[in-house]
């Protein structure tokens, strides 16, 4: 039966999502590799692996929605809540800009304080610099439909005419309702979460997805979730990249109930499965921020195609203790250490060159 799933796979055909748990379950960690690095390599003959230099900047850390597993948000009464001005954001993009970034990648808490015309003149704003704005995953397009009283196209519609580029992929997490009940009940469902997406990939607004594994979700959960993902794809064809990273337990409610870790070999199996599975998505990223640069080596032998970000800012991982920083000249390294050619890309992966 494992003999037929990896067939299929060596002759191009699309696995389903039974062969896909099978995989996750009954895994042999270096065929999964090899076949998804095949995989990969079907996709992009070519050795490149690119990454790109961005700033992601969190405009308010005050939220009203409480995930238990995040770390980064405050309620509106704590001592040291923030929601930036449009000015203050400008400063912080300025000096990123001149630190090379070329994205700017933009969320915050759901903060219903915040009026409707703040998001549009923030991404107006922004866009008269020249980086390319990367703002506001689905929950907080949601929050600005409720706020504005507008639906999701026009809210997505006015984004759009303001200069908005791309969406990222947040507010995810597991795609699965007995998952999100339990570790974000007051987030926006799974349908709401895919509704958004379509909406936004129609409007010709492309989008990233992503996945946080490593709590309490089943394998079965995992197979959903990328599932929903691929039937999405199909029809509008809007993701430009999967981006899976693990949970961490610092500082957070949830942490505290779970006590599994996410080793590197689990991390390595999602990104191979995912790659495999994903067959209607081109990029799938190492997210080396996340399981550290050593995984983040290996997983390009595991199907990933793509370092994902240099950070400039990054709140919500240090905010849980974790911290990864590096250098452009530092994940060149890692990824010529792995035998390719490194290249910084735009958010489109447009290569802006090699290195
Ligand atoms: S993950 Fe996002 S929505 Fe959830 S509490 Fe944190 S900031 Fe709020």
């Amino acid at each position: 039966m494992m003999n037929n799933i990896y067939e299929k796979i060596k002759n191009n055909e699309r696995i389903t999502a039974k062969e896909a748990l099978r995989l996750l379950k009954e895994w042999d960690f270096l065929k999964l590799g090899e076949y998804a690095d095949m995989v990969r390599f079907r996709k992009h003959p070519e050795d490149t692996v690119t990454f790109i230099l961005d700033t992601n900047i969190n405009y308010t850390n005050i939220c009203y929605v409480g995930c238990l597993f995040c770390a980064f948000y405050r309620d509106k009464k704590a001592e040291d809540v923030y929601t930036l001005t449009i000015e203050e954001l400008k400063r912080k993009i300025k000096s990123a800009e001149e630190l090379g970034i070329t994205t700017a990648l933009i969320q915050g808490g759901l903060n219903p304080d915040i009026p409707y015309s703040y998001y549009i003149d923030l991404v107006s704003e922004l866009s008269k610099s020249n980086v390319h704005v990367h703002a506001f995953s689905p929950p907080e397009i949601d929050l600005m439909c409720k706020i504005s009283k507008k639906s999701t196209k026009d809210v997505l519609f006015d984004l759009k005419q303001a200069g908005l580029k791309t969406i990222p992929g947040g507010g995810a997490e597991i795609l699965t309702e007995r998952v999100r009940k339990r570790i974000s009940p007051k987030k926006i469902s799974t349908e709401r979460w895919l509704e958004i997406m379509e909406e936004a990939h129609k409007l010709g607004i492309r989008t990233t997805a992503t996945m946080m594994f490593g709590h309490i979700e089943t394998e079965e959960d995992i197979v959903e979730h990328l599932q929903r993902l691929r039937e999405l794809q199909d029809k509008t064809k809007g993701f430009s990249a999967f981006i899976a990273w693990d949970f961490k337990k610092e500082n957070n409610e949830l942490g505290k109930r779970i006590e599994r870790s996410v080793t590197g070999m689990d991390y390595l199996k999602i990104v191979a499965v995912s790659r495999i599975f994903l067959d209607n998505f081109d990029n799938i990223q190492a997210s080396w921020a996340s399981q550290g640069k050593d995984v983040g080596e290996i997983a390009l032998h595991f199907g990933a195609n793509d370092m994902g970000s240099m950070l400039v800012e990054e709140n919500v991982m240090r905010e849980a203790g974790f911290r990864a920083e590096s250098t452009v000249q530092e994940i060149a390294d890692i990824i010529k250490k792995a035998g390719f050619k490194p290249a910084l890309r735009t958010t489109d992966y447009k290569i802006v060159k090699y290195l």
